[in-house]
């Protein structure tokens, strides 16, 4: 798709990349109506559509989703803002986090929401524009980071009373929903006991017209019987929990939209005895058939699964041995018959029965989905299957 560029070409994008990421549609709409499903008839998704969409490339998955009549997104800056505007998304998009004041004027010109990150913020969004800028209010119920704290409701009634400010949203975010303790259901229900407890004040006062939203991935899929106007999953869209061995309350089925492949660069024989890579950290016990790949930690798999990182090839599960580096990383193949040049490898997604999941690789390089997925290069191209 694109332009032809001096060379009479057009951009290629996908299978003939060295790396490629592939987004599955039908996954991404299969997760879509499953959350709707669980939030229930009076509440809208927002996804946050922030991080390149979580790695699985922003204009593509917001697209989708709009033909798919979602209205509202959420962002974490000004620039994945007006990426989606250039892209065609016409609906709400919320910032959810600081945009330093130079940027005011692109806010307003691209019709951008801006999160009132506490009251001196909001002071300074309204000195500026007027009544130009649409903006949520950020409510802090106990996560400590953006928002006004919940017990000044004082404060938070402010915003309003600022010259000519249009705030549309009020919301906050629960920082333990994802866990189920005890003490974690506890703290995440006080948390939305505050929050209620401020909108509750604000209608009091006779403030109405703005929507409230609270939930994310973990809000929606532990504590589906709250239902407020929008909620904001990130991760749950993707089709990922954010770590395999979480459970969730809600009954659900989420399919991965996101597969990361490449492709074997050429394939030979390590003798009994030789190490290979970078630091020559692994060494051959009897002669192994190696593929070398063309996917490396700038492409986003992570260089801690070095010796310790899996891939698909030919329908096998092989191990990485060696460090990965830059651009490459090398496969134990022996055990896969018949690898060669060319050969299509899989990351994250399934082909012959076998499957490794974002939830896999960020196990074993010991953190969560989220970052896996929202850390993947730029180099790969992204596209919708
Ligand atoms: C990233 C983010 C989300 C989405 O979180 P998930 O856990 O991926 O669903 C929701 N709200 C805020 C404020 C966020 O920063």
């Amino acid at each position: 798709m694109g332009e032809t560029d001096e060379y009479g070409k057009t951009e290629r994008a996908g299978r003939t990349d060295r790396a490629w990421i592939e987004v599955d549609r039908g996954n991404l709409l299969h997760n879509v109506s499953e959350l709707q499903r669980i939030c229930g008839g009076k509440c809208a998704l927002m996804p946050a559509v922030k991080a390149n969409a979580y790695g699985h490339g922003d204009v593509i998955v917001s697209r989708i989703l709009q033909e798919a009549g979602i209205q509202d997104y959420c962002v974490a800056s000004v620039d994945e803002g007006i990426r989606l505007r250039r892209a065609g998304i016409s609906g709400q998009i919320l910032i959810l986090g600081y945009t330093h004041p130079d940027a005011f004027p692109e806010l307003k010109d691209y019709r951008l929401t801006q999160t009132a990150v506490d009251l001196d913020y909001a002071g300074k969004i309204s000195a500026y524009y007027g009544n130009s800028i649409a903006v949520h209010v950020g409510v802090d119920t106990g996560m400590h980071r953006l928002g006004i704290p919940y017990d000044r409701t004082d404060l938070v009634e402010k915003v309003w009373a600022l010259p000519g400010i249009r705030v549309t949203g009020v919301f906050s975010h629960l920082c333990v929903s994802d866990g189920l303790t005890e003490a974690e259901d506890r703290y995440t229900r006080e948390q939305i006991k505050r929050f209620d407890h401020v909108t509750e004040y604000l209608r009091a006062k006779g403030i109405a017209g703005f929507q409230t939203h609270i939930q994310g991935s973990y809000g929606i899929l532990n504590y589906p019987e709250y239902s407020y106007n929008l909620a904001r999953p990130g991760i749950a869209l993707y089709g990922c929990l954010s770590s395999a061995a979480d459970r969730v309350r809600a009954e659900v089925s989420l399919k991965p939209v996101l597969s990361l492949k490449a492709r074997v660069a050429c394939v030979k024989d390590l003798p009994a005895g030789e190490a290979a890579g970078y630091g020559l950290t692994y060494t051959a016990e009897t002669v192994r058939r190696t593929a070398i790949v063309t996917a490396g930690y700038a492409d986003g798999i992570p260089r801690s699964l070095s010796n310790r990182g899996q891939a698909i090839v030919r329908g096998r599960k092989v191990p990485v041995i060696g460090r990965i580096c830059m651009d490459q990383l090398t496969l134990d193949v022996t055990d896969a018959p018949g690898v060669s040049s060319g050969d299509e490898v899989i990351f994250i997604g399934e082909e012959g029965g076998n499957r490794l999941t974002a939830e896999d690789m960020a196990e074993a390089a010991g953190t969560i989905t989220n970052e896996i997925l929202s850390r993947l290069g730029n180099r790969p191209g992204r596209l919708e299957v």
